[in-house]
């Protein structure tokens, strides 16, 4: 079986469950016992860990809280900015091809006062940089936009974004769910206040995950949405997922190592699966081809339904339509319909995603796989 759906979820490492183990039954304390060494020796785990998520974004120790995942850190951002800046104003400016998880709680926020701005993409995928200017307002409190996008693997221009924001004295949150691990970004240069990122989506473990919040120029601070017990500086209570929080150390560490040449690797990779299936037929690549991550491909096979295509390979081959994460209903994808595709692109559009442990094998044999269905399944 050949997975190429990276973008969903990972395999752990090897090298990060072996992190993990001796936090499960040895090494078993809570963090937050202070009176005897099991607590001290957990508590190690979780600040070496600390210490590794900051190197991987470029931030300090201090700004790095554990959460449950990204889920958890988009809720934490938006619901814990919009209550505490709810002084200044209400007013959030995001876009439309963001994650559910930001998403869906931009809309919760709307019931509860906020006013939010959903910034449209370009047939590209990419955000308007005047259009984000030119929606700031007094009261605009947040700028939420991802760094890379799950579906097509589109980066936005963070950097810029960044600038924009800092210049209005606007709070930037940016999703990094996708790009954090596998393209070298920093909450500095990029001039990010908040930043969402997963364990899973780095071959790390499930359940844990990372939200960084920027404590000089200027300071953030939040308003807890889980309170008891005031772990980690109060932001997010709850006893510390040790084994996890440790994976997700190691498996940061192992992301920073070699990541240029693994980016150098992927990139071939895809670019070798891209052009096997470009000659099939009548097949084009989604999102922008200037700014969009290398281990992504979102392609559209026009005459096919993807569906189909992928239940016919299902038991050879791992990959999916839309995004994965929003499956469980049927709707078309939200991110691919924002950037214009007709009917018959929307409805034959499959994602690739590759990873560390894809090789050159394994995309001959897709590039094989795929072609052979592709007349089958014309319709
Ligand atoms: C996977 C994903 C999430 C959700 O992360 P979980 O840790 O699974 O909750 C959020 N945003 C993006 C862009 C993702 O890819």
């Amino acid at each position: 079986m050949i997975y190429l759906d990276y973008n969903a979820t990972t395999p752990c490492d090897p090298e990060v469950v072996a992190a993990m183990l001796p936090y499960f039954s040895q090494k078993f304390g809570n963090a937050a016992s202070k009176t005897h060494p099991y607590g001290w020796i957990a508590d190690e785990a979780v600040e070496q860990a600390r210490r590794q998520v900051a190197r991987l974004i470029g931030a300090t120790e201090q700004e790095v809280i554990f959460t449950s995942g990204s889920t958890e850190g988009c809720n934490l951002a938006l619901k814990g900015v919009f209550e505490l800046y709810a002084v200044k104003g209400n007013h959030i400016i995001t876009c439309v091809t963001e994650h559910k998880a930001v998403l869906d709680t931009c809309q919760h926020l709307e019931q509860r006062g906020a006013t939010v701005t959903y910034l449209p993409v370009d047939a590209a995928g990419l955000i308007s940089l005047e259009e984000l200017e030119a929606a700031i307002r007094p009261e605009t409190i947040l700028i939420a936009v991802m760094y890379a996008n799950n579906e097509t693997g589109v980066i936005q221009p963070v950097k810029a974004i960044g600038a924009i924001a800092k210049k209005h004295k606007v709070l930037f949150f940016s999703d990094a769910t996708q790009a954090a691990g596998k393209l070298p970004l920093d909450v500095q240069t990029d001039g990010i206040d908040l930043l969402a990122l997963s364990a899973h989506k780095l071959y790390g473990p499930k359940g844990v995950g990372a939200l960084y919040i920027r404590r000089k120029g200027p300071r953030v601070s939040l308003k807890a949405q889980i309170d008891g017990g005031g772990h980690e500086r109060g932001f997010r209570s709850g006893t510390l997922n040790v084994p996890g929080i440790a994976g997700l150390g190691k498996a940061c560490s192992l992301c920073s190592e070699g990541m240029e040449a693994e980016q150098q690797r992927l990139r071939s990779l895809r670019d070798q699966l891209e052009q096997g299936l470009l000659q099939s037929g009548d097949v084009s690549v989604n999102g922008s081809l200037q700014s969009r991550m290398p281990h992504v491909s979102n392609l559209s096979f026009r005459g096919i339904k993807a569906e189909r295509m992928i239940s016919a390979l299902n038991s050879e081959l791992a990959f999916s339509v839309g995004s994965a994460c929003t499956s469980a209903s049927k709707a078309p994808s939200h991110v691919l319909e924002a950037m214009g595709l007709d009917q018959a692109s929307l409805d034959g559009a499959i994602r690739f995603s590759l990873g560390r442990f894809t090789t050159a094998e394994e995309i001959a044999q897709t590039i094989n796989l795929v072609r052979a269905q592709l007349d089958r399944l014309k319709y």
